[in-house]
């Protein structure tokens, strides 16, 4: 990534003070902020904005920047040096946590609590082999906070006026003073009753007490596409919690388990399964159907086919955007246990005529390559 220059980003001049450096950052986190700004280049400026006030709001760092340029944070990996990388997707508390975590809680207290989005939720759901192949409609029960329908919100009961709040006289806040040995010690606190508002309404909502959301029981139908696999996760936009004083609602995320076929194995796109066919298919040749996950396929045996030879079924795999993956059938040449005495008899038969010769020239490569190996191995350890 090509770095812009700091100031730049942040757009201020060189010889900005420290507080309008400070000003500039807050104004452009904020609108750059993934919360608020859905923007897919957001996330990028985002970091970016930070990367560039943390040079330019440490005194030591901004001089060596505005001596030697980006080339005073070069460090082994690259990253600036000075502070570790820092990545908003690990910090999940929204933009009030974000301020709180640069700021000190200070700005949340001077600022009146605005509209807060809602948690993402997690569900859990369990598929089966095909259901993850070919996808499926699925009903998922779950209880969540939702806004409260009477109130929209803000827990006031509907028609109810609003007046300052007597708790906290309006301020949102609550101060209590400490005294100990070594002095008095002023503590601040969130309001309770208003939750930080300063303002309350008179009758609070019948609905939700007050609290602005309700637990509501859904029952979601959810289309899962075909070709979900283990550990991927479905996302529904919104159908998570219920924001608060008017926030939008969060997201549900769907986690996928898939439990194991007893025939099919799968990775990615493609399927794999082992098929037993007899020692006489496997000499001679034949034609077999084999299991597919739509039914079944022809598959030719050709003469003389080896145990653990892998055939592949062209499109016979996972459905996925661009068509289907294949199948990979691994045979398996199974060799009788119980003769009967008609089939002994051919057997010694055949035994007669048989050279062994595929056997004896298997043997002779593989002593040959343990010799040829054990060579190598010792001209490697003599380097
Ligand atoms: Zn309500
Ligand atoms: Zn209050």
């Amino acid at each position: 990534m090509a770095e812009r220059d700091y100031y730049e980003v942040l757009g201020v001049e060189r010889g900005a003070a420290e507080e309008e450096i400070k000003k500039a950052y807050r104004r452009l986190a904020r609108k750059y902020h993934p919360d608020v700004n859905k923007n897919p280049e957001a996330e990028e400026k985002f970091k970016e904005i930070n990367e560039a006030y943390r040079v330019l709001s440490d005194p030591d760092l901004r001089r060596r920047y505005d001596q030697f340029g980006h080339a005073a944070f070069e460090g082994a990996n690259g990253q600036p040096g000075g502070f570790d990388g820092f990545d908003f997707g690990d910090f999940g508390g929204g933009l009030d946590d974000f301020f709180d975590m640069f700021f000190g809680g200070a700005t949340r207290s001077a600022r009146r609590r605005g509209p807060q989005r809602g948690a993402d939720l997690r569900y859990d759901l369990h598929l089966d082999f095909m259901e993850a192949v070919f996808g499926v409609e699925k009903e998922l029960d779950i209880t969540r906070l939702e806004a409260c329908p009477r109130c929209g919100g803000d827990g006031a009961e509907p028609g109810s006026s609003m007046t300052t709040c007597p708790d906290c006289q309006g301020t949102g806040q609550i101060r209590t003073v400490q005294r100990t040995p070594f002095g008095q010690f002023v503590n601040a606190r969130t309001c309770p009753r208003c939750r930080g508002e300063g303002r309350r309404a008179e009758q609070t909502c019948r609905e939700c007490g007050g609290q602005g959301r309700v637990n509501r029981r859904r029952r979601l139908k959810v289309k899962i596409p075909a070709g979900v696999d283990e550990g991927q996760r479905v996302r529904l936009a919104g159908e998570g919690e219920g924001g608060l004083n008017g926030g939008p609602p969060g997201d549900l995320y769907i986690y996928i388990t898939v439990k194991p076929h007893e025939l099919f194995r799968r990775r990615g796109n493609d399927i794999y399964c082992e098929i037993p066919i007899s020692f006489v298919q496997a000499a001679l040749g034949d034609e077999i159907l084999v299991p597919t996950l739509d039914g079944q396929a022809r598959l030719r045996i050709p003469e003389g086919t080896q145990t653990g030879t892998s055939f592949r079924l062209r499109g016979e795999g996972v459905p996925h955007r661009f068509g289907r993956g294949d199948q990979h059938v691994k045979v398996k040449v199974v060799t009788p246990i119980k003769l009967t005495p008609r089939q002994r008899q051919l057997l010694e038969e055949f035994a007669e005529v048989d050279t062994n010769a595929e056997v004896k020239e298997e043997r002779e490569k593989g002593f040959f390559e343990k010799v040829k190996n054990a060579f190598e191995n010792r001209g490697r350890s003599a380097q």
